[in-house]
């Protein structure tokens, strides 16, 4: 039975917090609070919103925005605290209680942003908003309130509210009939071999596809399956052209093999949908509305930064494939080149050139020393240290805590991380806020985590990292910055709550530095020797990651096909036609297929996530090479002045003003491709 006996937000361990140094007290609280506590702090936000909504006065930004966003407290540090223990230290109580908490918060979400009467407070606000003399953050923070509302349909009538949601749900369960139709086909096909048919896979290979034979029921054997993780190192390691055609027809055919899992018609009618939704809101085409709250903003912008690098990837892929060819004739073979001999030609040509072992890398990155080096980059950057508060309770016994102090000596918040993999913790590495830090009302200090899956050494041995690790550590610990730098007045803008195509500029930059030569002459010191780590042998690492266009060509034509069918204001008649099309006029070569083809392009279709976004990864890739070439350009990787810009406009001012202003404000000029380019080895 659940309790029944009422909750109170105000002294309860999930919501007053007063463990120390103003954490929750975590050894007080208990996988059974969760959901007595969840249904109470929703009805105290339900209870707020009816008060902002239902209030007598006129709207005012006191009354009504600030109490927007002041709102929900309790939801927020009890939601916090849960989806930290979801992600980082899960049982089945808490996964459990994940599926009935998701639906409970959008119901209640979705609820606030088809209020009525609270629209039309925020609405009168905004149509007043040239004569209130606003502070430009809360100028912005009223237009994007406003602007979110609109977006979920707030302005229209009632038969288009009706419809608006009736096509939110119809693409909501066509995208995940997409995903389910893809899973079925990656799962239902598999090619099973026997030792006779291995030759070139390596045995990291070989054990990945012995094990997914014996899933299968057919121990003893190896299968070749969908999956990226042996369908990529197949393609890359077989030496048997035939297997690789079979694999390479298979994995370019998801979605896209007749019967019930086909994905042609799910994906004519999402696009038509999406068409209908960006019409009705307003907007000349889908990509138009997706990206009106990003840095891009529009098609053109986007187009902007692919078809530079398009021209110069093709006519760099063009000059690859004469020197693939080479060895493929070299090695003997006599067929026309084709797309499934360019990841085993290019693994050839790798090998040939930078023949090295990444694994000497490893006993120069230590764990322990590479935090030093997150920190003290930061220190030497932004004035900030880190001092570690030991026994002091968290989610997890693992998890540490870091007090944060500015350059005075002043407390600026807290960090906790927790670095090593265990079965209650999902894979990845992530950043997250116990509480983001803002000025409104009474304010808040920033508490910030990171949770990583590093190997756990065994007891009195240091941990050592893979040249992989060491960079997420860099990256997700410059997402942390973000968090923990953040000088902000409203909680909405605070932190990392800026665009998609924005928020990975914090953490890809900070990833520069920890190949800093002396940011590894300090703290890459070898485990047995302490001798620093020889530079040549990371730059021989480093450039065999960027060689050939390969990737880049594979990546820019899926991103230039997500645009294709987005930026037109209608829906292509038969999408397979039209992209078949479209490669055509694009000068897709033959012998490359795109990361994702139409029928299994899950980033566009399954679900709305990077609809019309799937350029943002390039976009972000851009943005951090172009601002590490300002440090560059000065000769000083931690150049004070540009430092300061760096902080004050990327890291402290979360989404406080337009990305574009801020970045501009940062690097005097907007981002250009050139370094990026340079990067990826296209100039
Ligand atoms: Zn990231």
């Amino acid at each position: 039975m659940p309790s029944t006996k009422a909750v109170d937000l105000a002294a309860h361990p999930l919501t007053a917090w007063q463990g120390p140094l103003g954490l929750p007290d975590f050894t007080r609280i208990g996988d059974g609070d969760f959901s007595p506590v969840f249904d109470a702090a929703l009805k105290a936000h339900e209870a707020e919103i009816e008060a902002i909504a239902g209030n007598k006065d006129a709207p005012t930004i006191e009354n009504t925005l600030a109490a927007l966003e002041l709102g929900g407290e309790a939801l927020d540090r009890v939601s916090s605290i849960f989806w930290c223990r979801a992600g980082a230290y899960t049982n089945e109580t808490i996964q459990a209680l994940e599926r009935d908490i998701s639906p409970k918060m959008s119901r209640h979400f979705s609820a606030i942003s088809m209020n009525e009467r609270l629209f039309a407070r925020i609405d009168d606000l905004y149509q007043r908003r040239e004569s209130l003399k606003l502070d430009a953050e809360t100028l912005r923070v009223l237009e994007k309130t406003w602007k979110g509302f609109v977006r979920s349909g707030a302005k229209l009538d009632a038969d288009g509210k009706k419809r608006l949601a009736k096509i939110s749900e119809e693409l909501s369960s066509l995208g995940t009939s997409f995903g389910q139709n893809v899973l079925a086909d990656e799962s239902d096909w598999a090619l099973f071999l026997d030792e006779a048919d291995l030759a070139g896979l390596p045995d990291f290979v070989k054990s990945s596809m012995a094990e997914a034979a014996e899933i299968r029921g057919q121990k003893g054997r190896y299968a070749v399956t969908l999956s990226r993780s042996i369908y990529e190192p197949f393609s890359t390691f077989s030496e048997r052209r035939d297997l690789r055609e079979i694999a390479f027809r298979a994995f370019t055919m998801r979605g896209q093999n007749g019967g019930a899992t086909d994905n042609t018609n799910v994906v004519r009618d999402m696009l038509r949908l999406r068409a209908e939704k960006a019409k009705l809101l307003g907007y000349a085409s889908f990509a138009a509305l997706k990206l009106d709250d990003t840095m891009a903003k529009t098609p053109k912008a986007v187009h902007a930064l692919l078809d530079p690098v398009w021209e110069k990837a093709l006519e760099k892929a063009a000059s690859d494939q004469i020197e693939l060819q080479r060895l493929a004739t070299e090695a003997g073979s006599n067929e026309k080149f084709a797309a499934w001999d360019w990841r085993f030609y290019q693994e050839k040509l790798r090998a040939e050139k930078f023949a090295f072992d990444e694994a000497e890398l490893k006993p120069y990155l230590q764990l322990d020393r590479i935090i030093d080096a997150c920190f003290d980059v930061a220190t030497r950057l932004f004035g900030i240290t880190f001092e570690e508060k030991k026994g002091i309770a968290a989610w997890h016994p693992d998890a540490r805590v870091f007090v944060v102090k500015n350059a005075d000596g002043s407390e600026r918040g807290l960090f906790l991380a927790d670095y090593f993999a265990r079965p209650s913790k999902r894979s990845g590495a992530w950043m997250s806020a116990l509480q983001s830090g803002y000025r409104l009302g009474h304010g808040a200090s920033p508490v910030i985590y990171n949770i990583m899956n590093f190997a756990k050494p065994p007891a009195g041995e240091p941990a050592l990292l893979s040249v992989d690790e060491a960079k997420t550590l860099f990256h997700e610990f410059g997402h942390a910055l973000h968090g923990m730098l953040t000088d902000v007045t409203w909680p909405s803008v605070a932190g990392t709550s800026v665009s998609r195509d924005f928020v990975e500029l914090p953490s890809q930059l900070y990833e520069h530095w920890l190949t800093v030569p002396a940011v590894l002459e300090k703290h890459a010191l070898h485990v047995k020797t302490g001798k620093p780590m020889p530079k040549a042998l990371l730059d021989k690492m480093l450039a065999a990651r960027t060689f050939g266009a390969f990737a880049t060509v594979e990546f820019t034509a899926s991103a230039l096909m997500d645009m294709a069918y987005h930026a037109r204001p209608d829906a292509p008649e038969v999408p397979l036609r039209f992209e078949t099309e479209t490669l055509a006029e694009l000068h897709m070569p033959d012998t490359i297929a795109m990361r994702h083809r139409t029928p299994h392009f899950g980033h566009v279709f399954s679900g709305d996530g990077y609809s019309a976004g799937y350029y943002s990864y390039m976009w972000s890739e851009v943005l951090d090479a172009d601002a590490f070439a300002a440090f560059e350009e000065t000769g000083d990787p931690f150049n004070p002045s540009l430092a300061e810009r760096l902080r004050k406009n990327i890291y402290a001012a979360g989404g406080s003003k337009d990305p574009e202003e801020l970045y501009t404000a940062f690097r005097g000029k907007m981002p250009s491709p050139e370094a990026m380019m340079v990067k990826r080895g296209l100039v």
